[in-house]
Order: structure tokens, then C-alpha cells, then sequence
């Protein structure tokens, strides 16, 4: 754990100069970071900087917040909107992809920007960061108008950003249309920013007869803090299940030891592993993408090693919005015959 000063405990590092002043970057490799800083917001918690080990080239947090010169290079395939938010835009901040569920974007703000987000070109402080209240109004408008929007998804940035007093009035608006059954918000705070997980946010978050989902963003098990654990903890018994979304980044969690020990946390903690996603084509993210092959081979030997509880299923955003798919190894071979986890080959059940 970093020795970090006094001040760094209390604040947000939001600068190339701020962590440098924190010692998380030393003025040399830190040259060239001004071009990234300009492009892509920058935010490191203290309960992240606290976790950071400077000296560590391969430290996993490290590498999720800390801006490198690497996010300059361009990789074939990259685009700003890698899984077509704005194809499927019905009102702003509203996306329709599916027919039973839509994504409501309330807020451009994180506590965090990670190095690899999918949402990088629209995410930061710069621009209007809170969905208006007329865009609201509208988006509130759209979901009433179609029965067939079962499940609402809050998303953002991250939403838990808001203020306690305004997630209970969305959430209470949500909660007047009849149709709308369960509301599921994605966030990353209770891992980057615990302290804001207060009793008031969780009875904002409640709603009289509707489910209530928090879907938490975590990559690392180093993440789950003793403050993390209790944020997640007061979610839990005040009566909102977590299910967890993990990222596949090289040099963070691309190996089969580091994703299971992530996984078993999660389960021990009482979420449910849900989506691991195979890394969108963000600009300026490539040092972070495994191939599909190699998610497919950890995935091959979480299923050798971990219980069902503590499988996610591996997922792929086509590009341009086309769809979420599961890319899960094969166990059924063309001809019939089933393949172990360890890859003995055994025949058709059903030929014998
Ligand atoms: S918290 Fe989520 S939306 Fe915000 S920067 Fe990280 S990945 Fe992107």
C-alpha cells in the first residue's frame, strides 16, 4: 500500500501534476501524459491511490487508473463509440437496443475514469455532466409510452455519482410505470468511492414493489477494500442484490488465478458473478485486449476449477451495436463428442 500524503487521503487526484505531487507517477515517465490528459479525463479515489504501488510496473490498479502515453496509439478497429450507443439513441440519454430493457445515461460523471472505458470520448468533466431535466422528462416519457420496457438500467458514467435525494426521485418516477419491473444500476462506486454507499443512498435505491439490481463494475480482487466489502455489505441487507461486471485486460486480470480469485471473492461476498466482457474497441486500448482465444482458455479453466456460483458468462459487444453475445468455449464438438475442461475428448451421450 502507498505512503501517500495527508492530502491524497481526502481527494480525488484529478491531474497529471496531482499524481505526480502524490508520487504515483515521477516527473519522467510522466512526460508525453499532458497530450493523454487532454483527450481523456483523469480521477484516482483515495481508496484506489491507496492501493497503488508506484514501484510496481505491473501493479494491477496501477494500470486501470494511471494514464499512460500508450492511449495515444491508435489499433485497427477502434472507434469512439465501439458498441453504438448512438445507432440505438431514442431520446438523449435513452438507448433502446432491446426490446424488453433501455439504458438510461444519467450522468457523464465517474468517481474514476479507467484507462480502458468504452464510454472514454463521452465520459469526464468536460460538457454538461448531468442529463437535463427536460431530457429526463422525455426519457421518463419514451419508457411510459412502451409496455414492452421491462427492465430500466442506469448507467451512465456512473449514476451513483448523484446525490441520494435525486436517485430516490428517479428511481420513485421509475417506479410509477407499471410495466417497468426492475431497475439496474452500474456502478463502480461502491468499489472506488465506498464512502459514498451511506444508509440515505441505499433507501434511494429502494422501491416499493420493483426489483432493484446494483450490477458492480470490478476488476480486481485487490479492489474489494475492507471499505468495499462494507459498502457492499449495507447494499446487500438493505435488500439490493449485486451481481458483478468484470473487464478482461491484459496485465490486470488475464490470468486464470487472478480471475478466479476475483470470482470466489465476489461469490464469498455475496454477488454473483454475472458479465465478463471481452474488451471493447475504445480508442486508445489495445495494450489492454486479450484475444478472444485466450478469454476462451481462462474461461476453460475457470470451469475446471470454480463452482457454477462463481462463473460469469464471457461476453462480446459486437461492434456498432449490434448485439451482447456469449463467446464461451465450445464443450460440444461438431461431431458430437464432449470435451472435458481438461480437454479429454468423451463421446455423444446421446450415440454412446
Ligand atoms: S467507471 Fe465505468 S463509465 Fe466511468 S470511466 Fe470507468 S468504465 Fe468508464
Amino acid at each position: 500500500m502507498t505512503d501517500i500524503s495527508a492530502h491524497t487521503r481526502t481527494r480525488t487526484l484529478k491531474s497529471v501534476d496531482d499524481l505526480i505531487a502524490a508520487g504515483l507517477l515521477s516527473a519522467v515517465p510522466a512526460a508525453g501524459l499532458d497530450a493523454v490528459a487532454d483527450r481523456y479525463a483523469i480521477a484516482v479515489t483515495p481508496a484506489m491511490a491507496v492501493l497503488i504501488d508506484p514501484t510496481d510496473t505491473s501493479d494491477p490498479i496501477a494500470r486501470q487508473f494511471l494514464p499512460t502515453v500508450a492511449e495515444l496509439a491508435a489499433t485497427p478497429g477502434e472507434t469512439s463509440d465501439p458498441i453504438g450507443d448512438a445507432k440505438h439513441e431514442k431520446v438523449p440519454g435513452l438507448v433502446h437496443r432491446y426490446p424488453d430493457r433501455v439504458l438510461l445515461k444519467l450522468t457523464h460523471a465517474c468517481p474514476v475514469y479507467c484507462r480502458f472505458c468504452f464510454r472514454r470520448e463521452m465520459v469526464g468533466p468536460g460538457g454538461a455532466q448531468m442529463l437535463d431535466t427536460p431530457s429526463l422528462a422525455a426519457a421518463l416519457a419514451y419508457i411510459a409510452a412502451d409496455p414492452a420496457i421491462f427492465e430500466v438500467i442506469l448507467t451512465g458514467g456512473d449514476p451513483l455519482m448523484l446525490a441520494p435525494r435525486r436517485i430516490a426521485e428517479i428511481s420513485q418516477a421509475l417506479a410509477a410505470i407499471p410495466h417497468v419491473q426492475v431497475l439496474r444500476w452500474h456502478s463502480r462506486v461502491p468499489v472506488v468511492a465506498p464512502e459514498r454507499i451511506t444508509p440515505a443512498l441505499v433507501d434511494a435505491l429502494r422501491v416499493e414493489g420493483k426489483a432493484v439490481f446494483v450490477g458492480l463494475h470490478t476488476n480486481h480482487a485487490r479492489e474489494l477494500t475492507p471499505a468495499a466489502r462494507v459498502a457492499i455489505a449495507r447494499l446487500i441487507d438493505g435488500g439490493i442484490p449485486l451481481l458483478s461486471q468484470t473487464v478482461l485486460l491484459a496485465g490486470v486480470n488475464d490470468t486464470a488465478e487472478v480471475m478466479a480469485e476475483l470470482m470466489r471473492t465476489l461469490v464469498s461476498l455475496r454477488i454473483k458473478p454475472y458479465y465478463l466482457h471481452h474488451m471493447d474497441q475504445a480508442p486508445g486500448t489495445g495494450h489492454f485486449r486479450t484475444t478472444i482465444a485466450a478469454g476462451q482458455e481462462l474461461m476453460r479453466v475457470l470451469r475446471g476449477t470454480l463452482s457454477g456460483l462463481a462463473q460469469p458468462v464471457y461476453v462480446l459487444d459486437i461492434a456498432g451495436g449490434v448485439a451482447k453475445v456469449p463467446i464461451l468455449p465450445n464443450y460440444l464438438e461438431p461431431d458430437g463428442q464432449v470435451r472435458a475442461p481438461d480437454g479429454t475428448l468423451y463421446p455423444d451421450p446421446e450415440r454412446g
